[in-house]
């Protein structure tokens, strides 16, 4: 299903570029490396990539300015490459629109794990090949999701662009209505990196999709928080 996507690997450090490089080829995926942003702009320019692997440390342009800089051009979903104690990297690469992280060094199982699943979202979401004709659509407070064509659209009927991430999200939430969800279970619904960065990347998403859905943010009256418990989404 995933075989024809091509990943984009930006890494400047030649030993971890190979090895991923390898490893997903080996995967069945085709594979375009840069070891620099300059190099992944051309990449993208001339490539038709699925999947972007992006190291937060890269030799001529900061990391997080750089996410923040392709979400304003593409919904191609980003995970980005962070060293162990890089916590606060992981949650500000969320806030700027990446859709997960792996902490290096990278496990290999772990990988495949992680873009397996994102290539699986991003096919059922017609986001590349559609492999499954779901008709789905998730109706709340006058917003409806579409899980088929991947496009959330207001009460006006305006689309609203979400990251990756932040549909699966909200999808979630949306299918869920009315229950309150906790924390951990959102996070097993959206990641699989429980380990650190926990909790808070729950609420990072929630916050950037409250910005996009809500009338006040501040005071939410679609996403509840449920002090000591988690959130719920109300219809
Ligand atoms: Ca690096």
């Amino acid at each position: 299903m995933a075989d024809n996507a091509h990943l984009l690997i930006v890494e400047d450090d030649e030993f971890v570029q190979s090895l991923l490089a390898a490893y997903l080829k080996k995967s069945g995926h085709r594979v375009t490396t840069a070891g620099s942003a300059a190099e992944m702009f051309v990449a993208l320019d001339h490539e038709n990539i699925s999947l972007i692997l992006l190291d937060l440390g890269l030799p001529d342009e900061d990391g997080i300015a750089l996410v923040r800089q392709l979400r304003t051009r593409l919904q191609t979903p980003i995970i980005v490459l962070t060293a162990r104690q890089g916590r606060d990297d992981k949650i500000s690469a969320l806030e700027v629109g990446a859709d997960d992280f792996l902490t290096k060094p990278v496990d290999p199982e772990e990988l495949s794990l992680r873009d397996d699943n994102m290539l699986r979202r991003l096919s059922n979401s017609g986001g590349m090949q559609r492999v499954s004709d779901d008709l789905e659509k998730l109706l709340f407070a006058g917003w409806s999701l579409d899980i088929a064509a991947d496009i959330l659209r207001s009460p006006d009927g305006e689309e609203v662009k979400l990251t990756r991430a932040e549909f699966d999200l909200l999808t979630v939430l949306a299918r869920a209505q009315n229950r309150v969800l906790s924390r951990a279970y959102l996070l097993d619904a959206v990641s699989r990196d429980s380990n650190e960065a926990g909790d808070r990347v729950i609420d990072v998403l929630i916050s950037r999709i409250r910005k996009k859905i809500e009338t006040n943010s501040r005071k939410p009256q679609i996403i509840h928080t449920v002090a000591g418990r988690g959130y719920r989404l109300t219809s």
